[in-house]
């Protein structure tokens, strides 16, 4: 199966941390790309902090000035959904809300051509679940992507049960055409990584909670003896935890609340006190 056509238009919708990475790639990759966000601002800002982060690749030797002009050329915020219509593929990496999702679709669904492929960056949520109700739910695919976005190899290309396999084959083609290694998954919950990283998570604050010892000290164990590139405190202050729990809920859900997946209390108070992690500038560690 071939990918996506060099020059074809990408649109992502959310242009937070992961959409932005997404645009990066795409662009990079020879797409245009389309910036759709509800939040005032927010897709130009999105586009300007790519430039940005191109401009500091060229700076570092990592991105040829002849290849950074045109591709932060390609990028373009949008005001309007309807302004996607010429799009070929769709990502959206919007607030990890299953009827917010599939509201997003059903009004895409009205504006693209029937060849544009709908992917969701979803987390954790039902592929599955957010193609039901379209009028084509065998064109909606997980195209999941992993923080941050331009640095992370694998891509889970998600098939919900009506999902197409071609339209699969496709994202997985895109996928490998802009320098990542994708792999098939089906929808479960938590798809893979999730799925596996659920304990080292869990087991963590566990930990943390029972005093067995500080939260650096545990990172630095991770790190140090357990070959990971990142301790779990220091991983789930990078994804954001909001987003980290709202994965574990979801999970947690959807095995009917099996106790293995059972979300932690003391996750729950790092995201009602607003301690996101990095982006809020304060979560287990304090950032800027
Ligand atoms: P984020 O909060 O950084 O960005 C989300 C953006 O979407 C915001 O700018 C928000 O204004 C915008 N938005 C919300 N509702 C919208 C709508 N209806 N239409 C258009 N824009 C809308 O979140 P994020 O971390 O980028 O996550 C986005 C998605 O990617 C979620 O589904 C999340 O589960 C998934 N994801 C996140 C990570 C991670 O590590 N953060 C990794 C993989 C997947």
């Amino acid at each position: 199966m071939r990918a996506l056509a060099k020059g074809s238009v990408v649109a992502v919708i959310g242009g937070g941390a992961m959409g932005r990475g997404i645009a990066q790639v795409a662009a990079s990759s020879g797409h245009e790309v389309r910036i759709f966000d509800t939040r005032p601002d927010a897709a130009a800002d999105a586009v300007d902090a790519i430039g940005k982060v191109f401009a500091t690749l060229v700076g570092k030797g990592r991105m040829d000035a002849a290849q950074a002009g045109p591709a932060r050329e390609r990028l373009r915020a949008v005001a309007s959904l309807a302004e996607l219509k010429d799009a070929a593929l769709a990502v959206e990496a919007i607030v990890e809300n299953l009827e917010a999702k599939r509201r997003l679709f059903a009004e895409l669904e009205g504006i693209v051509d029937a060849g544009c492929i709908l992917a969701t960056n979803t987390s954790s949520i039902s592929v599955t679940a957010i193609a039901a109700g379209l009028r084509h739910p065998e064109r909606l695919v997980g195209m999941h992507f992993f923080n941050p976005v331009p640095l992370m190899a694998l891509v889970e290309v998600v098939s919900g049960l009506a999902t197409d396999r071609e339209v699969a084959a496709t994202v997985y083609a895109t996928a490998q055409d802009w320098g990542k290694d994708p792999v098939h998954a089906k929808s479960s919950p938590g798809f893979i990584v999730n799925r596996v990283a659920r304990p080292f998570y869990a087991e963590a604050l566990r930990l943390l909670q029972e005093n067995a010892a500080d939260a650096p000290t545990l990172d630095a164990v991770m790190r140090d003896c357990g070959g990971f590139r990142m301790g779990p405190f220091e991983l789930m202050d990078l994804i954001g935890h909001d987003v980290n729990f709202s994965v574990t809920q979801s999970v947690h859900a959807a095995y009917f609340g099996d106790q293995r997946f059972t979300p932690s209390v003391l996750q729950q108070e790092m995201v009602n006190a607003g301690f996101l992690g990095r982006k809020s500038g304060r979560g287990f560690y304090r950032y800027g």
